[in-house]
């Protein structure tokens, strides 16, 4: 696997439109587990939108970032996705940013199709744990996945996965043999998304659905928020999407966009403010968002900002049905090939 590029390259060409003048638009200061303090910069093309992180020494392996305290790594069922031991927690973890809480809040978004037919086969890139191919085995799929970080493709593989420990490139996987495939939040953590979709095309078969979920960088929250914008999560996100790029760059790679949704949960506004205190060093406690760089607390009790959160999630969410406010902080792309 492949490091984040540094600075001193940063004339390499977009990978979306091949054009090669960038302009800085975030700059900041991250201590990463595994890699140590380090300034990051989020460049965008002039051209075409798409932004990519760069850093000023490079990252050899960009495994480093995923140490056995990240989070999504952690998780093992729905109800872990939040750290922390308390049942209050998990109540919480169940409540803001779970499966429970996106079916609740918006039943649509980043909802996959049953298979087609029995022995329909699907495939998650970048599976972590398998917590999406948890969800489509039970719905019948045979479910393959791709996850290079070892110790959480081992408990993706003890669930009866499939799982190849590996890039989806060199994973040895057979031309036209999967009816899905997924992409959910892994591709803005790949330094060459491109390689990998022209992969995920020689693998999907000819009647196949294609599913890519990423943040989208033209939230408006991402806007107000800048560096404190919880999706954001700098150096482990290395590509940045906006609709029009992510289209694009699917377009490019021989697939056909059929549609887009946007996600509308207003955790990444509470997870975001909790950034920005952090930032202005209002709020002590450790980041759990854009800046947490791996140290995330794990079985420390109660997780405080887990369960505000929660709470304002619930008071937030009927303000922005009434008013009609979309938020679409991340967005899912459906194409066919
Ligand atoms: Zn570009």
């Amino acid at each position: 696997m492949s490091g984040i590029e540094r600075v001193a390259s940063a004339k390499r060409a977009c990978i979306v439109c091949n054009g090669e003048l960038f302009t800085t638009v975030l700059s900041l200061e991250i201590s990463v587990g595994g890699v140590g303090a380090d300034r990051y910069n989020v460049v965008q093309s002039t051209i075409c939108g798409y932004e990519r992180t760069e850093c000023l020494k490079r990252i050899p392996d960009i495994r480093l970032l995923y140490g056995p305290r990240y989070p999504p790594h952690q998780a093992q069922s729905v109800s872990d996705t939040i750290p922390g031991r308390s049942e209050l927690s998990r109540l919480a973890a169940k409540c803001s940013g779970s499966l429970l809480y996106q079916t609740w809040v918006d039943p649509r978004f980043g909802s996959l199709p049953g298979p087609v037919r029995p022995g329909a086969t699907a495939l998650d890139i970048g599976c972590g744990v398998g917590l999406t191919l948890d969800r489509l085995k039970a719905q019948g799929w045979l479910t393959s996945g791709v996850e290079p970080v070892r110790s959480a493709a081992e408990i993706a593989r003890q669930k009866g996965h499939r799982i190849y420990v590996d890039e989806t490139e060199t994973a040895g996987l057979p031309e036209s043999s999967f009816d899905l495939i997924i992409m959910q939040h892994s591709i803005e953590h790949l330094p060459d998304p491109r390689r990998v979709l022209t992969e995920c095309f020689r693998l999907l078969k000819p009647s196949g659905l294609m599913s890519v979920s990423c943040p989208n960088f033209d939230a408006i929250g991402r806007r107000v928020m800048r560096g404190a914008w919880t999706p954001l999560d700098v150096p482990r996100h290395i590509s940045h999407f906006t609709p029009a790029s992510l289209v694009r760059i699917l377009s490019d790679s021989g697939f056909k966009p059929a549609s887009i949704q946007f996600d509308n949960g207003s955790h990444t506004v509470t997870t975001s403010i909790g950034g920005l205190m952090r930032m202005k060093r209002l709020w002590r406690s450790e980041p759990i968002g854009a800046s947490d760089a791996g140290s995330a607390r794990a079985n420390e009790g109660l997780d405080v900002p887990g369960v505000l959160n929660s709470v304002i999630d619930c008071l937030i969410l009927p303000f922005l049905r009434l008013f009609r406010i979309q938020l679409k902080s991340a967005m899912v792309v459906l194409s066919t090939k």
